[in-house]
């Protein structure tokens, strides 16, 4: 019975996840279509080939005042690392990707990159610039444009390019040899980048330098190598869930409730 029942759940799991991933995307998409609220200083800089240090310093943030989603998080990510952010729904992870984007100005504390306040540079450099994977839900196995066509199943192409136009990927799509049908995107998102990510899949939280775990808007855990092993001896112990891959590519690897 538990045979039968492993892979149905799972892909059940699976499709909820991708699901959730493209209301993430599509909610980025919007959010850039939206009126800009934020907008460059007269002398912003543009960002140059960064080196990658992202920090957040002290950060709060509330969308409204009653409401504070961010209560003084300080963190470092060091050049070529990754982190990944973990925890309760609403607990604030896509915030913090949002932030550093600079969606929105903090209301206090400060985001630098390569020790310089988001503020002072020019907001399209600054997101060509960084590694961010908003949810690490997308199909590594598909390509670019699938992965962004899969939440709007009528969009056509050159729609799909414009999404992406919007969300300042397209540029760097198309420095790829396979452009559009480039598959395991994210993987080279990640290559020799300092890449912030917002993390549901257990390959990628053991897979990071740094796990951040995030919960009543104050960073509740952080670490490594404890995190890491402790999640592969779960891993080991519960259920067949690596047996019922499809592929095994370990990026494929899935945890649903990883946080
Ligand atoms: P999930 O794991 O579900 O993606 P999350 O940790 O990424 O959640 P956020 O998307 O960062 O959570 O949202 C944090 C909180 O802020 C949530 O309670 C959400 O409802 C609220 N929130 C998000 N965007 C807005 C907005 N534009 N206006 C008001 N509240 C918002």
């Amino acid at each position: 019975i538990m045979q039968l029942y492993t892979p149905l759940n799972w892909f059940g799991t699976y499709y909820r996840m991708i699901q959730q991933n493209f209301i993430d995307m599509e909610n980025m998409f919007d959010l850039l279509d939206e009126k800009q609220e934020v907008v460059d200083k007269d002398d912003a800089q543009t960002l140059p080939v960064p080196q990658g240090i992202i920090e957040f310093k002290d950060v709060s943030f509330h969308y409204t005042p009653e409401r504070p989603i961010l209560k003084n998080i300080s963190f470092i990510v060091e050049p070529g690392k990754t982190v990944a952010v973990v925890g309760p729904t609403g607990s604030g992870k896509s915030t913090i990707m949002r932030l550093l984007f600079r969606f929105y100005d903090v209301p206090g504390g400060t985001i630098l990159v390569d020790g310089l306040d988001i503020r002072d540079y020019k907001q399209k450099s600054l997101r060509q610039a960084i590694g961010v994977v908003p949810q690490d839900t997308v199909l590594f196995n598909e390509t670019i444009f699938y992965n962004i066509h899969y939440g709007r199943v009528t969009a056509t192409d050159s729609e799909v390019k414009d999404a992406a136009k919007h969300a300042d990927i397209h540029d760097k799509i198309i420095t790829f040899p396979e452009q559009y049908d480039t598959k395991d995107a994210i993987q080279k998102v990640c290559t020799e980048r300092t890449v912030l990510v917002v993390a549901h899949r257990l390959s990628t939280i053991i897979h990071a330098d740094t796990i951040l775990v995030l919960k009543d808007g104050v960073i509740v855990e952080r670490g490594s190598n404890m995190w890491r092993q402790q999640l592969e001896a779960n891993n080991n112990t519960s259920s067949n869930l690596e047996d019922e891959e499809p592929s095994p590519d370990d990026q494929q690897n899935i945890k649903p409730e990883a946080a």
